[in-house]
Protein backbone atom coordinates (compact mmCIF):
# COMPACT_ATOMS: atom_id res chain seq x y z
CA UNK A 1 0.00 0.00 0.00
CA UNK A 2 1.25 3.43 -1.00
CA UNK A 3 0.15 6.22 1.56
CA UNK A 4 0.50 9.85 0.43
CA UNK A 5 2.98 12.35 2.11
CA UNK A 6 4.34 14.69 -0.38
CA UNK A 7 7.42 16.48 1.17
CA UNK A 8 5.60 19.59 0.18
CA UNK A 9 2.67 21.01 -2.21
CA UNK A 10 5.24 21.62 -4.74
CA UNK A 11 6.14 18.05 -5.01
CA UNK A 12 2.47 17.34 -6.55
CA UNK A 13 2.70 17.09 -10.73
CA UNK A 14 0.49 18.97 -13.05
CA UNK A 15 1.40 18.48 -16.91
CA UNK A 16 0.61 21.87 -17.51
CA UNK A 17 3.17 23.43 -15.45
CA UNK A 18 6.35 24.16 -17.62
CA UNK A 19 9.50 24.89 -16.11
CA UNK A 20 10.49 28.17 -17.17
CA UNK A 21 14.50 27.57 -16.61
CA UNK A 22 14.17 25.02 -19.07
CA UNK A 23 15.99 25.93 -22.83
CA UNK A 24 13.69 25.21 -25.79
CA UNK A 25 15.23 22.15 -26.53
CA UNK A 26 14.62 20.50 -23.13
CA UNK A 27 10.62 22.06 -22.90
CA UNK A 28 10.64 19.73 -26.47
CA UNK A 29 12.07 16.61 -25.08
CA UNK A 30 9.98 16.94 -22.00
CA UNK A 31 6.90 17.10 -24.27
CA UNK A 32 7.77 14.29 -25.96
CA UNK A 33 8.30 12.40 -23.10
CA UNK A 34 4.66 13.34 -21.53
CA UNK A 35 3.43 12.37 -25.43
CA UNK A 36 5.08 8.97 -25.79
CA UNK A 37 5.73 7.69 -22.71
CA UNK A 38 3.59 9.49 -19.54
CA UNK A 39 0.13 9.44 -22.13
CA UNK A 40 0.65 5.74 -22.98
CA UNK A 41 1.46 4.97 -19.80
CA UNK A 42 4.45 3.01 -20.77
CA UNK A 43 5.26 1.71 -16.97
CA UNK A 44 5.82 -0.69 -14.72
CA UNK A 45 4.40 -0.31 -11.45
CA UNK A 46 7.02 -1.79 -8.59
CA UNK A 47 4.85 -3.66 -6.09
CA UNK A 48 7.94 -5.29 -3.76
CA UNK A 49 10.54 -2.94 -2.18
CA UNK A 50 13.38 -3.64 -4.04
CA UNK A 51 15.88 -4.33 -0.84
CA UNK A 52 13.16 -5.87 1.74
CA UNK A 53 10.49 -7.69 -0.40
CA UNK A 54 7.75 -5.90 1.70
CA UNK A 55 4.90 -3.80 0.08
CA UNK A 56 4.09 -0.88 2.10
CA UNK A 57 5.62 2.53 0.84
CA UNK A 58 5.53 6.64 1.36
CA UNK A 59 5.18 8.32 -1.87
CA UNK A 60 7.25 11.51 -0.84
CA UNK A 61 7.52 13.03 -4.84
CA UNK A 62 5.42 12.99 -7.99
CA UNK A 63 7.67 15.00 -9.89
CA UNK A 64 11.52 15.75 -10.30
CA UNK A 65 13.42 18.75 -11.55
CA UNK A 66 12.16 19.48 -15.37
CA UNK A 67 8.55 18.49 -13.70
CA UNK A 68 8.25 15.41 -15.57
CA UNK A 69 6.38 12.92 -13.68
CA UNK A 70 8.07 10.84 -11.04
CA UNK A 71 6.84 8.85 -8.17
CA UNK A 72 9.00 8.60 -6.02
CA UNK A 73 8.47 6.39 -2.99
CA UNK A 74 10.39 5.39 0.80
CA UNK A 75 9.47 1.78 1.90
CA UNK A 76 7.75 1.81 5.03
CA UNK A 77 10.09 -0.63 6.63
CA UNK A 78 13.62 -0.32 5.29
CA UNK A 79 13.73 3.48 4.20
CA UNK A 80 14.83 2.14 0.85
CA UNK A 81 14.38 4.80 -1.55
CA UNK A 82 12.92 4.16 -5.44
CA UNK A 83 10.30 4.96 -8.19
CA UNK A 84 7.41 3.20 -7.41
CA UNK A 85 6.45 3.53 -11.36
CA UNK A 86 10.07 3.07 -13.92
CA UNK A 87 9.38 2.98 -17.90
CA UNK A 88 9.24 -0.11 -19.45
CA UNK A 89 11.86 -2.02 -21.64
CA UNK A 90 10.08 0.14 -24.93
CA UNK A 91 9.90 3.11 -23.22
CA UNK A 92 13.67 3.31 -21.55
CA UNK A 93 14.91 2.27 -25.02
CA UNK A 94 13.06 5.92 -26.37
CA UNK A 95 13.55 7.50 -23.66
CA UNK A 96 17.53 7.17 -23.77
CA UNK A 97 17.54 7.26 -28.07
CA UNK A 98 15.09 10.03 -28.65
CA UNK A 99 15.23 11.80 -25.01
CA UNK A 100 17.39 12.15 -22.75
CA UNK A 101 20.46 13.89 -24.36
CA UNK A 102 18.32 16.89 -25.29
CA UNK A 103 16.45 16.74 -21.93
CA UNK A 104 19.89 17.04 -20.21
CA UNK A 105 20.42 19.87 -22.54
CA UNK A 106 23.46 18.05 -23.77
CA UNK A 107 25.67 19.83 -26.53
CA UNK A 108 26.52 16.72 -28.89
CA UNK A 109 28.77 18.63 -31.30
CA UNK A 110 32.48 17.39 -31.70
CA UNK A 111 34.02 20.68 -30.34
CA UNK A 112 32.01 19.80 -27.04
CA UNK A 113 32.34 16.19 -26.70
CA UNK A 114 36.05 17.00 -26.71
CA UNK A 115 36.15 19.68 -24.65
CA UNK A 116 33.92 17.50 -21.69
CA UNK A 117 36.00 14.46 -21.62
CA UNK A 118 39.30 16.84 -21.49
CA UNK A 119 37.31 17.77 -18.14
CA UNK A 120 35.97 15.01 -17.09
CA UNK A 121 39.86 13.28 -17.05
CA UNK A 122 41.18 16.13 -15.35
CA UNK A 123 38.53 16.85 -12.85
CA UNK A 124 36.82 13.06 -11.99
CA UNK A 125 38.62 10.85 -14.04
CA UNK A 126 42.47 10.97 -12.20
CA UNK A 127 40.85 11.64 -8.68
CA UNK A 128 38.61 8.73 -8.60
CA UNK A 129 41.53 6.86 -10.04
CA UNK A 130 43.76 8.07 -6.94
CA UNK A 131 40.57 7.03 -4.80
CA UNK A 132 41.02 3.50 -5.76
CA UNK A 133 44.26 2.77 -6.24
CA UNK A 134 44.75 4.75 -2.27
CA UNK A 135 42.90 1.60 -1.51
CA UNK A 136 44.16 -1.33 -3.71
CA UNK A 137 46.73 -2.05 -5.25
CA UNK A 138 46.33 -3.40 -9.25
CA UNK A 139 49.02 -4.92 -11.37
CA UNK A 140 48.76 -3.16 -14.79
CA UNK A 141 50.99 -6.25 -16.08
CA UNK A 142 47.96 -8.30 -15.40
CA UNK A 143 45.03 -7.36 -14.39
CA UNK A 144 41.86 -6.10 -16.21
CA UNK A 145 39.78 -2.57 -15.64
CA UNK A 146 36.12 -2.46 -16.53
CA UNK A 147 33.63 0.02 -16.63
CA UNK A 148 29.66 -0.01 -17.57
CA UNK A 149 27.94 2.50 -18.48
CA UNK A 150 31.23 4.54 -19.10
CA UNK A 151 30.06 7.00 -21.64
CA UNK A 152 33.03 8.24 -23.69
CA UNK A 153 35.47 6.67 -21.58
CA UNK A 154 37.27 9.64 -19.54
CA UNK A 155 36.93 7.36 -15.96
CA UNK A 156 39.33 4.37 -18.30
CA UNK A 157 41.73 7.18 -19.00
CA UNK A 158 44.39 7.58 -16.07
CA UNK A 159 44.03 3.73 -15.98
CA UNK A 160 44.76 3.23 -19.31
CA UNK A 161 47.60 5.41 -19.07
CA UNK A 162 49.42 3.49 -16.84
CA UNK A 163 49.38 0.49 -19.03
CA UNK A 164 46.33 -1.25 -17.56
CA UNK A 165 44.09 -3.52 -20.08
CA UNK A 166 40.68 -1.29 -20.21
CA UNK A 167 37.33 -2.66 -21.27
CA UNK A 168 34.76 -0.05 -21.22
CA UNK A 169 30.99 -0.99 -22.31
CA UNK A 170 28.52 1.62 -23.24
CA UNK A 171 25.05 1.64 -25.06
CA UNK A 172 25.70 4.67 -27.20
CA UNK A 173 27.58 4.39 -30.62
CA UNK A 174 28.42 7.60 -30.96
CA UNK A 175 30.22 7.35 -27.53
CA UNK A 176 31.97 4.11 -28.36
CA UNK A 177 33.38 5.72 -31.24
CA UNK A 178 34.78 8.62 -29.46
CA UNK A 179 36.55 6.78 -27.02
CA UNK A 180 37.67 4.27 -29.84
CA UNK A 181 39.68 7.12 -31.20
CA UNK A 182 41.49 7.70 -27.84
CA UNK A 183 42.46 4.07 -27.90
CA UNK A 184 40.21 3.21 -24.95
CA UNK A 185 38.79 0.18 -26.24
CA UNK A 186 35.07 0.85 -25.66
CA UNK A 187 32.43 -2.03 -26.81
CA UNK A 188 28.68 -1.08 -28.12
CA UNK A 189 26.33 -3.06 -26.31
CA UNK A 190 24.74 -4.48 -22.73
CA UNK A 191 26.90 -5.53 -19.67
CA UNK A 192 24.11 -8.31 -19.27
CA UNK A 193 25.18 -10.14 -22.76
CA UNK A 194 28.77 -10.23 -21.20
CA UNK A 195 30.83 -13.51 -19.74
CA UNK A 196 34.43 -12.60 -19.71
CA UNK A 197 34.96 -16.12 -19.87
CA UNK A 198 38.71 -16.04 -20.40
CA UNK A 199 39.75 -13.71 -18.13
CA UNK A 200 37.35 -11.72 -15.43
CA UNK A 201 37.88 -7.69 -14.15
CA UNK A 202 40.01 -7.35 -11.50
CA UNK A 203 38.24 -4.35 -10.88
CA UNK A 204 34.83 -3.17 -12.56
CA UNK A 205 33.92 0.73 -12.00
CA UNK A 206 29.88 1.60 -11.96
CA UNK A 207 30.40 5.15 -11.73
CA UNK A 208 26.54 7.16 -11.87
CA UNK A 209 25.35 4.45 -13.74
CA UNK A 210 23.76 2.33 -10.52
CA UNK A 211 20.59 4.69 -10.00
CA UNK A 212 19.42 4.25 -13.60
CA UNK A 213 19.56 0.46 -13.86
CA UNK A 214 15.92 -0.92 -14.12
CA UNK A 215 16.62 -4.50 -11.20
CA UNK A 216 18.97 -3.69 -9.01
CA UNK A 217 19.06 -7.28 -7.48
CA UNK A 218 19.57 -8.24 -11.36
CA UNK A 219 22.28 -6.28 -11.96
CA UNK A 220 24.13 -6.53 -8.55
CA UNK A 221 23.81 -10.30 -9.29
CA UNK A 222 25.44 -10.47 -12.67
CA UNK A 223 28.27 -8.24 -11.25
CA UNK A 224 29.16 -10.65 -8.46
CA UNK A 225 29.38 -13.33 -11.30
CA UNK A 226 31.51 -11.36 -13.78
CA UNK A 227 33.90 -10.31 -11.48
CA UNK A 228 36.96 -12.23 -10.37
CA UNK A 229 36.33 -13.60 -7.23
CA UNK A 230 38.94 -11.76 -5.12
CA UNK A 231 38.14 -8.55 -7.62
CA UNK A 232 36.98 -5.35 -6.52
CA UNK A 233 33.58 -3.55 -7.58
CA UNK A 234 33.73 0.36 -7.48
CA UNK A 235 30.62 2.17 -6.96
CA UNK A 236 29.57 6.23 -7.33
CA UNK A 237 26.27 7.11 -7.07
CA UNK A 238 24.32 10.71 -5.84
CA UNK A 239 23.98 9.92 -1.85
CA UNK A 240 20.34 11.21 -1.28
CA UNK A 241 21.89 12.15 2.41
CA UNK A 242 24.37 14.02 0.40
CA UNK A 243 23.35 15.26 -2.67
CA UNK A 244 19.49 16.11 -1.97
CA UNK A 245 19.88 18.29 1.34
CA UNK A 246 19.85 21.63 -0.54
CA UNK A 247 17.12 20.96 -2.38
CA UNK A 248 15.19 17.64 -2.69
CA UNK A 249 13.46 18.95 -6.17
CA UNK A 250 16.65 19.44 -7.68
CA UNK A 251 17.90 15.84 -6.81
CA UNK A 252 14.87 14.26 -8.34
CA UNK A 253 15.75 13.04 -11.91
CA UNK A 254 13.25 11.06 -13.97
CA UNK A 255 16.11 8.93 -15.14
CA UNK A 256 17.02 7.78 -11.63
CA UNK A 257 15.00 4.64 -10.25
CA UNK A 258 16.93 4.42 -6.96
CA UNK A 259 18.10 7.14 -4.56
CA UNK A 260 20.37 5.59 -2.59
CA UNK A 261 22.21 6.65 0.89
CA UNK A 262 24.61 4.71 2.45
CA UNK A 263 22.63 2.89 4.40
CA UNK A 264 20.38 1.59 1.83
CA UNK A 265 23.10 0.52 -0.89
CA UNK A 266 25.31 -1.28 1.79
CA UNK A 267 21.84 -3.75 2.66
CA UNK A 268 21.73 -4.56 -0.89
CA UNK A 269 25.48 -4.90 -1.64
CA UNK A 270 25.68 -7.45 1.35
CA UNK A 271 22.30 -9.06 0.50
CA UNK A 272 24.37 -9.88 -2.70
CA UNK A 273 27.18 -11.15 -0.87
CA UNK A 274 30.05 -8.27 -1.59
CA UNK A 275 32.05 -7.20 1.65
CA UNK A 276 32.61 -3.53 1.79
CA UNK A 277 36.18 -2.31 1.97
CA UNK A 278 35.35 1.63 1.95
CA UNK A 279 31.85 3.37 2.00
CA UNK A 280 30.50 6.68 2.83
CA UNK A 281 27.53 9.23 2.17
CA UNK A 282 28.51 10.75 -0.59
CA UNK A 283 28.28 7.78 -1.94
CA UNK A 284 31.56 6.24 -2.99
CA UNK A 285 31.13 2.50 -2.33
CA UNK A 286 34.82 -0.06 -2.73
CA UNK A 287 33.60 -3.56 -2.33
CA UNK A 288 34.57 -6.97 -3.12
CA UNK A 289 32.92 -10.66 -3.77
CA UNK A 290 35.35 -12.14 -1.96
CA UNK A 291 34.60 -12.79 2.19
CA UNK A 292 38.35 -13.68 2.53
CA UNK A 293 39.80 -11.33 5.84
CA UNK A 294 40.14 -7.89 4.52
CA UNK A 295 42.25 -5.16 6.01
CA UNK A 296 39.58 -2.22 7.35
CA UNK A 297 42.06 -0.24 8.44
CA UNK A 298 41.55 2.28 5.92
CA UNK A 299 45.08 3.10 4.21
CA UNK A 300 46.96 6.18 5.99
CA UNK A 301 46.74 9.39 4.21
CA UNK A 302 49.62 11.65 5.22
CA UNK A 303 49.45 15.10 6.65
CA UNK A 304 48.61 17.41 4.95
CA UNK A 305 46.47 20.61 4.24
CA UNK A 306 43.45 19.02 2.67
CA UNK A 307 44.22 16.54 5.37
CA UNK A 308 43.29 19.10 8.27
CA UNK A 309 40.87 20.78 6.91
CA UNK A 310 39.09 17.32 6.42
CA UNK A 311 39.11 16.25 9.82
CA UNK A 312 37.87 19.48 11.15
CA UNK A 313 35.34 19.57 8.65
CA UNK A 314 34.20 16.22 10.07
CA UNK A 315 34.73 16.75 13.33
CA UNK A 316 31.58 19.66 12.74
CA UNK A 317 29.52 17.13 10.32
CA UNK A 318 29.16 14.66 12.49
CA UNK A 319 28.47 17.19 15.68
CA UNK A 320 25.57 19.04 13.21
CA UNK A 321 24.70 15.63 11.71
CA UNK A 322 20.94 14.87 13.27
CA UNK A 323 21.18 10.99 14.93
CA UNK A 324 18.39 8.54 14.21
CA UNK A 325 16.41 11.36 11.85
CA UNK A 326 15.04 9.06 8.72
CA UNK A 327 15.15 9.42 5.60
CA UNK A 328 12.00 11.24 5.62
CA UNK A 329 12.58 13.73 8.03
CA UNK A 330 15.67 14.86 6.16
CA UNK A 331 13.98 15.56 3.20
CA UNK A 332 11.53 17.23 4.56
CA UNK A 333 14.38 19.59 6.50
CA UNK A 334 15.77 20.17 3.47
CA UNK A 335 12.47 21.66 1.66
CA UNK A 336 12.04 23.50 4.47
CA UNK A 337 15.39 25.08 4.06
CA UNK A 338 16.37 24.51 7.42
CA UNK A 339 19.08 26.56 8.33
CA UNK A 340 20.86 23.46 10.19
CA UNK A 341 20.76 21.36 6.76
CA UNK A 342 22.01 24.01 4.81
CA UNK A 343 25.06 24.45 6.82
CA UNK A 344 25.47 20.61 6.88
CA UNK A 345 25.15 20.47 3.26
CA UNK A 346 27.75 23.16 3.01
CA UNK A 347 30.26 21.15 5.76
CA UNK A 348 29.73 17.95 4.12
CA UNK A 349 30.60 18.51 1.02
CA UNK A 350 33.23 20.66 2.00
CA UNK A 351 34.69 17.63 3.97
CA UNK A 352 34.34 14.92 0.49
CA UNK A 353 36.12 17.58 -1.57
CA UNK A 354 39.31 18.20 1.09
CA UNK A 355 39.28 14.22 2.16
CA UNK A 356 39.50 13.35 -1.85
CA UNK A 357 41.55 15.82 -2.36
CA UNK A 358 44.20 14.49 0.22
CA UNK A 359 43.80 10.86 -0.78
CA UNK A 360 44.96 12.16 -4.21
CA UNK A 361 47.66 14.48 -3.42
CA UNK A 362 49.29 11.71 -1.21
CA UNK A 363 49.29 9.04 -4.11
CA UNK A 364 50.69 11.94 -6.23
CA UNK A 365 53.53 12.76 -3.75
CA UNK A 366 54.35 8.87 -3.85
CA UNK A 367 54.75 9.73 -7.84
CA UNK A 368 51.69 7.09 -8.52
CA UNK A 369 49.15 9.86 -9.98
ZN1 LIG B 1 12.12 -2.10 2.04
Amino acid sequence: MITEQLLSGRYKFNKDFIPPRLLETQQESRILFLNEIHRKNKYIRIAECPSCGKGDFTKISEVERRCLPSDIVICDFCEMCFKSSILNFEANEYHYSKISYALRGKDLSSDAIEKLFAERIELYAYPRYSFISHFVEFDCDSDLIVEFGCNDGANLFPWHEKGFNVLGVELDPKMVEFGNRKNLNLNCGDFFNYNFAEKKPNLIILSHVLEHVSDINRVLDKLYELLQPDGYLFIEVPGIRSHALGDPMIYFDVEHNYYFDLNNLSKLLKKHAFNIVFADEFVRILCTPTQNNINLSYRYVPLSIDKIKANILKLFVDIITPQNRSLYDLLKEGECNSFRIRVLNKLQMMYFQHYYSSIGKSRERNGNA
